[in-house]
């Protein structure tokens, strides 16, 4: 699974349930620590995406857990957002050089916290929340360049695993050969209109060997879909 992980460290009960209740509601798996000795405990047990990392906390301070996570090359570039008390140390965190990426001070609001979270996530892991296309039977694994139709591995070549790829991100959408063509062989390369309909072929066989639904639409005199009954 790809479904981004935030470890929230936070003492606040109230808020990192607050925290927590949007974060899984935006569709992040969320783990939860209430001092820096468990946030070390739990980032050892699963390797989270991004750390929401409060500055006081019982056992080890938010800025203690900074620094041990940056001493260790497996966490030293985790993105951390630091949350500060307003008056207390965020004065100081703003001219101190902490190792977070991004601060926060509260109160805040969720929908500016969300907002921080997506920017961060961006930033670290670009595509990360789309690693997997899918649509219908079908996922494609951006990563691993895996393709699977109902569970099943379909092996695909590179020019068809582009072509599906591109696809897969607007499914229902008619694309003419042309369009196919600067997609996936580049604007600069010469191709025949009809080397299209060599790929579009082998696709359809390759995403057909264990299915009966052709899943590519022909539309005369338009061109190619992907389309997949849900
Ligand atoms: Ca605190």
């Amino acid at each position: 699974m790809s479904t981004p992980y935030v470890l929230i460290v936070e003492d606040e009960d109230a808020l990192s349930t607050l925290m927590q209740y949007n974060f899984e509601k935006e569709g992040y798996q969320v783990g939860v620590a209430s001092d820096g000795e468990t946030a070390l405990a739990k980032v050892e047990e699963q390797q989270p995406d991004l750390m929401i990392l409060d500055w006081m906390l019982p056992k080890l301070s938010g800025l203690e857990v900074i620094r041990r996570l940056r001493s260790k090359p497996e966490t030293e570039s985790l993105p951390i957002i630091m949350l500060t008390a307003r008056g207390e140390e965020s004065d100081r965190i703003q001219g101190l050089d902490t190792g977070a990426d991004d601060y926060m001070t509260k109160p805040f609001s969720m929908t500016e916290m969300l907002a921080r979270i997506r920017a961060v996530m961006r930033r670290v892991r670009p595509g990360l929340a789309e690693d997997k296309l899918r649509h219908g039977d079908i996922v494609l694994d951006r990563v691993a360049h895996k393709v699977k139709r109902d569970g099943k591995d379909i092996h695909l070549g590179p020019t068809e695993f582009k072509l599906l790829e591109h696809f897969m991100q607007n499914p229902g959408r008619v694309y003419s050969r042309e369009q196919l063509l600067d997609a996936v062989w580049g604007s600069d390369v010469y191709v025949e209109a009809r080397t299209v309909d060599v790929h579009i072929g082998r696709l359809r066989k390759a995403l057909m060997e264990y299915h009966d639904h052709d899943p590519i639409r022909t539309v005369r005199s338009a061109g190619y879909a992907l389309d997949v009954e849900d």
